[in-house]
């Protein structure tokens, strides 16, 4: 058995057998990699402090041909999440974007692209980066590494360019069309979802800041399941957490603008 070594991001780990972990890792180099870490239950193990969900490490492993489980070395931690734990809405995307890695990325397939998107996104997080607008970032850019996304400024029918604005998407397709070639049930999306579509293709992520309209976010989730044919259940929480963060905020500003009934003085 070889020993090998690359540099990681830890997407998950859960319980195996008594005393032991298994670790799923992008690895820079070996795409995803699901390592069994011996006895790191144990409270003082080193293999469990590195290894920590969204922790960036350099591994060492052993993989056996033929097992789908390699066996963990060494892991040494070159930057932890671990701050994100106490930012709730945070750690959910995170969470999600974890899991889209997990969902796209094959085990055993070089994934440098994807390694650097699950990167760049976590560093944002930790550097206080709007958490919609990350998870939004990463389920368009995985449509793009996976080669599903569709040209945005053609249609896809006839390869004329479609002008500024709003566009019309046919979903059986998968392509945006001209008016000529509007199929009949088409999906539309506003102009303001399609700039944000764009910047999103173009600009890093730090200078995305915002979440997209929903017309965008619909149009996203269909096209992934009907590419990978898998729901992100981390999704579902961070829904929620975003929901509760704006009726809170929505509180905060209907408190402020509608004042109290004042005191009735005539009586
Ligand atoms: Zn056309």
């Amino acid at each position: 058995m070889p020993l090998r070594r690359d540099e990681a991001l830890v997407l998950a780990r859960y319980p195996f057998r008594e005393r032991d972990l298994v670790v799923v890792l992008l690895g820079r180099a070996s795409g995803q990699l699901r390592a069994v870490a011996r006895r790191a239950r144990s409270l003082r193990s080193s293999l469990a402090t590195a290894t920590e969900p969204l922790a960036h490490v350099r591994v060492s492993f052993f993989e056996r041909a033929g097992s789908e489980l390699a066996t963990l070395d060494e892991a040494v931690m070159v930057r932890s999440a671990f701050d994100l734990a106490a930012r709730p809405a945070a750690w959910a995307a995170g969470q999600v974007v974890a899991e889209l890695a997990l969902v796209y990325c094959p085990p055993g397939q070089r994934a440098e692209p994807a390694f650097r998107l699950v990167e760049r996104c976590v560093s944002c997080l930790l550097g206080g980066h709007d958490p919609a607008a990350v998870a939004w970032y990463a389920e368009l850019w995985f449509l793009r590494l996976g080669g599903v996304f569709p040209e945005i400024d053609r249609c896809g029918a006839c390869g004329a360019e479609l002008a500024a604005g709003a566009r019309l998407f046919d979903p059986a397709e998968k392509r945006f069309t001209c008016a000529a070639h509007r199929p009949a049930a088409a999906v539309r999306l506003s102009a303001a979802g399609v700039d944000w579509v764009r910047a999103a293709s173009r600009r890093p992520l730090e200078r995305v800041g915002h979440a997209p309209p929903e017309d965008v976010s619909g149009w996203l989730v269909a096209l992934r399941e009907g590419f990978t044919e898998r729901p992100i259940r981390s999704w579902s929480y961070l829904t929620r957490l975003l929901g509760e963060g704006a009726a809170a905020a929505r509180d905060e500003s209907t408190a402020g603008a509608t004042p109290a009934p004042p005191c009735d003085r005539t009586r």
